[in-house]
């Protein structure tokens, strides 16, 4: 038996090692090539499988990924993002059990920059997540920016980043487990009040938190996300119900709002306009309309260049201001 199990284990061993050099090549198909029997197959998967999932915390997204550094966040120099990209959002857990967006993903004109991650409003010294298993990549403080931050990578090829920490719990290279704290809440970097700043990147490339993780909700909003290079990526799996895009969604969103705020502004444009003049009905006198526009009649005259003795006709015009 002991035998059997050196022997198991130098195969696990010997196909984990063709694994690691052949990164596209699936376990499946690893698994049936093999040379065991049928019984031993049963077993072997097993094992490989946690051997695998090890393995895929240990380097994880390695096929994805051109290389491993503590240092920096962004865009890998002169490395294609993918056309498209699976991403599993199962098995996740949220960063912060706290629900308030405070600053949204997006072109910020007052300040002329992106804002590459959302803002989730969270007190000092409150847990921040590991929002997959994963091997922390960064942990590191930036002044002028994301103060102290941690950055994981994770298998399913996301890198997620937090920021404005008030302390850090974990240290560069250590592989954590979703839900795993990794720091507390902070007001550090450049950041007024307390809140967690957080971001999502594939290859370095910033996503739309709120593309992938509803903290309302305290939920993901897919099973499975399909990141595109070109921006047009979509949500999958019976998290969604609806074959819409988030982009799509977000446009319909936003035509809302504007049409909102063009009526609203058309509204409020003819209720100013109709408050500045008064038309004038049978039997109204100065005195009475200048009381219920609440001006003088003095004024009342001097806008409309007439005296206090002008008679008035109905249907006539006054200017109010
Ligand atoms: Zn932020």
């Amino acid at each position: 038996m002991h035998l059997f199990k050196e022997g198991l284990r130098a195969i696990l061993v010997g196909a984990l090692m063709v694994f690691s050099l052949t990164p596209a090549m699936a376990q499946d198909k690893l698994a049936l090539q093999a040379p065991v029997g049928k019984k031993m197959r049963a077993i072997d998967s097993v094992a490989l499988q946690r051997l695998i999932g090890d393995e895929e915390l240990e380097n994880p997204a390695y096929s994805l990924y051109p290389e491993w550094n503590n240092t920096y966040v962004h865009r890998y120099a002169g490395v294609e993002l993918p056309t498209e990209y699976k991403i599993d959002m199962r098995n996740f857990c949220m960063p912060t059990d706290r629900t308030k967006i405070t600053s949204r993903y997006g072109y910020r004109p007052r300040f002329r920059r992106y804002h590459k991650g959302i803002d989730v409003k969270v007190y000092i010294g409150d847990t921040i997540r590991a929002a997959f298993d994963g091997k922390v990549r960064i942990v590191a403080f930036e002044r002028r920016g994301y103060g102290n931050y941690v950055v994981i990578r994770h298998p399913n090829g996301l890198e997620t980043v937090y920021g404005h920490l008030s302390r850090h719990l974990v240290k560069a290279n250590e592989v954590v487990k979703a839900g795993e704290p990794i720091g507390l809440g902070g007001n550090t970097g450049r950041s007024t009040g307390s809140h967690l700043h957080f971001e999502t990147r594939l290859l370095g490339e910033p996503i739309n938190p709120e593309y992938l993780f509803n903290f309302e909700a305290q939920d993901v909003t897919c099973d499975y996300y399909m990141f595109r290079a070109n921006g047009s990526g979509y949500v999958m799996g019976p998290h969604s119900g609806s074959k819409a895009t988030l982009a799509q969604m977000e446009a319909e969103a936003q035509k809302a709002a504007k049409a909102r705020e063009s009526r609203k502004f058309q509204t409020e444009k003819r209720t100013r306009a109709a408050a500045q003049i008064h038309r004038v009905r049978k039997g109204e006198s100065l005195y009475v309309i200048a009381k219920k526009h609440g001006i003088t009649v003095n004024k009342l005259c001097k806008l409309n260049r007439i005296s206090t003795t002008t008679t008035l006709r109905p249907g006539q015009i006054l200017r109010l201001s």
